[in-house]
């Protein structure tokens, strides 16, 4: 049977009547016109209309390779029909087993074992749970505490969001949220003084810290805040010299975003447990967490010492065989390496940018550029909202975080496409600023 096909104006009726979206405020989407999106290739969304809009932010930082690489369309089609689905309990599969060898290959040295799990969230959920439970097996019990930063996002999860520090985000689910000890965020300004707030913390509390969870480099989702390597490298030493646990979750920076396969690397660190998601397997979601053998191994010496934890769709064949195409094309094709240029290109659009009277501040880093617009108003802000309404009319989808406007489209984006994405940011927030209503 042919799947129904309906007409534009009946799938925004239906939408309206019937899909909860996420983050967006329920009023603003009923009063809104949304893009409906009919197909994608390459950097392009194309609306039910034929409109063709720019992908700025890789379809929410997961379509490193574009859409529809041929590539990974084909390893779908194969997959399916050898094994789509079969449980990870009890049962070993190819997929699974050849890509945790593949991604402890390609991860900072020492992680050499590899927990999968659905998404993002539960990749950080099953970190915490892991570290947990190693400090009970080496009797450690009172080592139950995590420290986050300032801004944290580490996904939406009960577990996940006890760890984010970004204040709307928590507020209604703060009675059940566990307690999560929070450090401020390295700014550059500020960066000696918060390493030195944090150094303390865990010279200080150690005996109660089971681990510190941090974004490497960049802060997604408040805002593309970036920081120093030197921070990272150094909270590594403060952490191994006072027997806590490091958290890298690497869900948004991993795969080349930032202009190294993990950001980890610009820091020469290798933590203790390491989380994985979005860009990870393409467009099937799947979660990955990889440990050192010393975390592994106190989960020897009995049934009571198993990790009872996992997902149905634990290592599912189809996303594990997605992901070590993945691998294969950044391999094949250079994909980090070639995000040089482009890096290039996006840090001198937002260098540019930054000398619009209106703009406050901007930062680039890899394949991230980000502007923030004056007097921002933190998440809530509006005017990020109407820098992306100016570029949908001008051909992107650039949704803001607040009043942060930023790009990161897929790491293979053409010149002439990333060109054209860099000229639409600007003219946009060109438009939006110039009209004094900020
Ligand atoms: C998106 C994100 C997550 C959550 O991933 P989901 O797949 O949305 O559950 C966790 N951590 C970081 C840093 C992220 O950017």
């Amino acid at each position: 049977m042919k799947p129904r096909s309906l007409s534009r104006d009946d799938i925004v009726r239906l939408d309206r009547a019937h899909v909860w979206h996420p983050y967006t405020p329920v009023d603003t989407w009923e009063t809104t016109a949304p893009i409906v999106v009919a197909r994608a290739d390459g950097s392009s969304l194309y609306d039910a209309d034929g409109t063709r809009y720019l992908d700025g932010n890789a379809s929410w930082w997961v379509a490193a390779l574009g859409h529809g690489h041929p590539r990974l369309k084909r390893v779908l089609r194969d997959q399916v029909e050898i094994l789509a689905h079969c449980a990870l309990a009890g049962i070993a599969h190819e997929p699974s087993s050849a890509l945790a060898e593949e991604l402890v290959r390609v991860t900072p040295r020492g992680l050499n074992r590899v927990f999968y799990s659905d998404d993002g969230s539960t990749a950080v959920e099953v970190a915490v749970k892991i570290a947990l439970q190693t400090w009970q097996h080496r009797g450690a019990t009172n080592k139950t505490r995590f420290v986050a930063l300032d801004g944290a996002f580490h996904g939406d999860t009960v577990g996940a969001s006890s760890l984010g520090g970004i204040e709307i985000f928590r507020r209604p689910f703060a009675s059940v949220l566990f307690d999560c000890v929070r450090a401020p965020f390295p700014d550059e300004s500020a960066y000696e003084r918060a390493f030195e707030a944090i150094g303390d913390l865990v010279k200080r509390e150690h005996r109660t810290i089971a681990a510190v969870v941090v974004e490497p480099l960049v802060q997604g989702a408040a805002g593309m805040r970036m920081y120093t390597p030197e921070y990272l490298r150094r909270l590594r030493e403060i952490t191994q010299a006072h027997d806590v646990l490091l958290i890298v979750d690497e869900v948004f920076t991993g795969y080349g975003r930032t202009g190294t396969m993990f950001a980890c690397e610009q820091a020469a660190v290798t933590p203790d447990i390491l989380c994985l998601g979005k860009a990870l397997s393409a467009f099937v979601p799947m979660g990955a967490t990889l440990v050192t053998d010393a975390i592994y191994d106190t989960f020897r010496g009995g049934t009571d010492r198993a990790l009872w934890y996992g997902h149905t769709f634990c290592g599912n064949p189809i996303g594990a065989a997605l992901a070590r195409e993945v691998l294969a094309i950044y391999e094949d094709e250079q994909i980090v390496a070639k995000t040089v240029s482009k890096a290039k290109r996006i840090n001198a659009a937002f260098d540019r940018l930054g000398a619009i009277p209106g703009v406050a501040r901007v930062r680039t880093l890899g394949m991230i550029g980000a502007a923030d617009l004056e007097g921002a108003s933190g998440y809530l802000g509006r005017a990020g909202w109407r820098v992306y309404e100016e570029a949908l009319r001008r051909g992107a989808y650039l949704r803001p975080l607040g009043d942060t406007v930023y790009v990161c489209p897929p790491l293979v984006i053409s010149d002439d496409d990333l060109d054209a994405l860099l000229t639409i940011v600007t003219e946009s927030v060109r438009a939006t600023v110039g009209d004094g209503r900020i």
